[in-house]
């Protein structure tokens, strides 16, 4: 419904801070505050610039930049004049850059001071800010004319473009509409009981859908407030749980805060109500480990840059550690075998889903659009998973890391789980890599904690009496970490790479 001339998702927004301006959305790390009405009348001059600058309804603004609440401002004065908001990975490498900004073609670039220096023959305007939220974008909105009209837009346009982690290959813009957007956070803010007097600590990135929409728009459509940290230290959000309601984060922070002297104390003081974890799978022994810690069953849920957030473990109600739970409210999905055939409870498949959370398509790539939907309008994820018999959806891995071995299907996760049952083991992470016999061999790669003097032999002697013999790998190798990239997310593509000659 578009209630006053533009789209739902910055009308829900301004209707929070004009019911209560007062109310806090920034607490800050030096113990200033930014409330509602500050920030969106601030958001008005963001949108003046964005005029000055040429930017209409439609364009891109390409932000590469450290995580600061100028940021988020910019992102809702695009919100708030229709330009499509395009966020980028501060990790990503100069060539990198260069690729997508020729992709994305933006009006206006908003980079680092540092970056601003070794663009060249830019195409686009560009202005800095840096991490501090100085540069040329705030020195032009100190002296910004009147803030333009907020912009007509229907629900069905696209209001931001999202580039996926590229955990298995180039990253791929996203195009999410505003009702995507919208709906997303209406859903999430109802099931995860969120209300004005909530408070999340956002310790993520907010390049990327989970610290930028599943945490700021869950709390802006909520009336909620942000505890905002800059990066994730352990230490830092120590003294933040006395205040803050509700922590979303990434199991590798879960992991970390768990080593934290004094991390589990402060969380059985604190004023948390609830922990969220997503973006990579979580361990049913971290889940454990959490609980018995720290007496909080974390809320596992699942998506996608895709298809924002499509199942969640409940709020009230059974969490099962390993799931992520049932669809979320008006989201549907369904397990489709290798042949097409739609499967049944607890039967392993490709996951396919569909709902007013689903993405528009690729930016600029039709061909990878029409790829991945079915005919019948269904979006295929890439995972591969079941729904158990009371609803909640297991997810096994990505397809692309399954492993076929002398003809059958291993599943990572299955090896991944008994391995981290294993004392010694900290981590672990399962690949296939070609094998002259057996088309592929499965590989283990294993993070092993201090003081242990575990070996391959000894490794399969304990998983022997758990695991069918082709499921055991033929390769282990201890590593001092596994690659990871921004997100917490294991990049097997580069595991796969580094032992591609083992078995040769
Ligand atoms: P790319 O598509 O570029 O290879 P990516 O898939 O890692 O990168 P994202 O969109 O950030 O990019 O991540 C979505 C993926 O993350 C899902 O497809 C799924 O594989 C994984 N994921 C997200 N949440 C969970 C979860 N709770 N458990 C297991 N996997 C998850
Ligand atoms: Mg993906």
């Amino acid at each position: 419904a578009i209630s006053r001339g533009h789209h739902r998702l910055y009308d829900e927004i301004s209707a929070r801070a004009e019911a209560n301006p007062e109310a806090a959305l920034f607490h800050l790390p030096d113990g200033e505050r930014l409330n509602y009405g500050d920030a969106l009348s601030r958001v008005g001059q963001y949108a003046a610039v964005l005029v000055d600058q040429g930017v209409s309804k439609g364009d891109r603004v390409a932000v590469q930049v450290e995580k600061s609440v100028e940021a988020v401002l910019v992102y809702l004065a695009c919100l708030r004049t229709g330009a499509i908001f395009l966020p980028m990975n501060t990790g990503y490498t100069p060539s990198e850059t260069r690729y997508l900004l020729e992709d994305a073609e933006p009006t206006l670039f908003v980079c680092d001071p540092d970056i601003a220096k070794k663009l060249t023959d830019e195409t686009q305007s560009v202005l800095t800010l840096s991490a501090d939220g100085k540069g040329s974008l705030t020195d032009a909105v100190d002296t910004a004319g009147a803030a333009p009209p907020v912009a007509k837009c229907s629900g069905d346009e696209v209001g931001a473009i999202l580039y996926t982690s590229g955990t298995t290959g180039r990253p791929k813009g996203a195009m999410l509409s505003y009702d995507n957007l919208a709906s997303n956070a209406e859903v999430l803010a109802a099931a995860w009981g969120f209300s004005p007097r909530d408070k999340l600590i956002h310790v993520l990135p907010i390049f990327h859908a989970h610290g930028l929409f599943v945490a700021i728009n869950t709390v802006l459509f909520s009336g909620a407030s942000l505890i905002w940290l800059p990066q994730f230290k352990p230490e830092r959000v120590i003294p933040l749980l006395s205040q803050g309601t509700v922590i979303m984060g990434v199991p590798t922070i879960y992991g970390r805060l768990l080593q934290t002297d004094g991390f589990a104390d402060a969380i059985r003081q604190g004023a948390l109500r609830l922990v969220i974890s997503g973006s990579a799978p979580l361990s049913a022994r971290d889940w454990e480990r959490f609980r018995d810690a720290t007496g909080h069953e974390i809320l596992e849920r699942y998506g996608m840059t895709e298809i924002l957030m499509h199942t969640s473990n409940p709020l009230i109600g059974k969490r099962v550690p390993g799931s992520v739970g049932p669809t979320l409210p008006g989201c549907e999905i369904r397990v489709i075998a290798d042949d097409g055939e739609t499967l049944g409870p607890n039967e392993i498949g490709g996951l396919q889903v569909r709902g007013p959370n689903v993405f528009k398509g690729y930016w600029r790539n039709p061909e990878k659009t029409a790829e991945e939907f079915t005919g019948d309008g269904w979006f295929q994820t890439g995972d591969v998973g079941l729904i158990d018999t009371e609803g909640y959806v297991h997810i096994m891995g990505r397809s692309k890391d399954l492993v076929i071995t002398g003809g059958y299907n291993v599943y990572p996760k299955e090896v991944e789980a008994e391995l981290g049952i294993l004392n010694g083991v900290s981590e672990s992470a399962v690949f296939g890599v070609s094998h002259p016999d057996f088309g592929e061999g499965v590989c283990a790669a294993i993070v092993t904690g201090a003081g242990s003097d575990l070996t391959q032999d000894g490794i399969l002697s304990l998983l022997r009496p758990k695991l069918a013999p082709y499921k055991l790998p033929k390769a282990v190798f201890f590593v001092d970490d596994l690659p990871r990239n921004a997100m917490g997310k294991v990049q097997k593509n580069v595991l796969r790479e580094t032992y591609a000659q083992v078995f040769q």
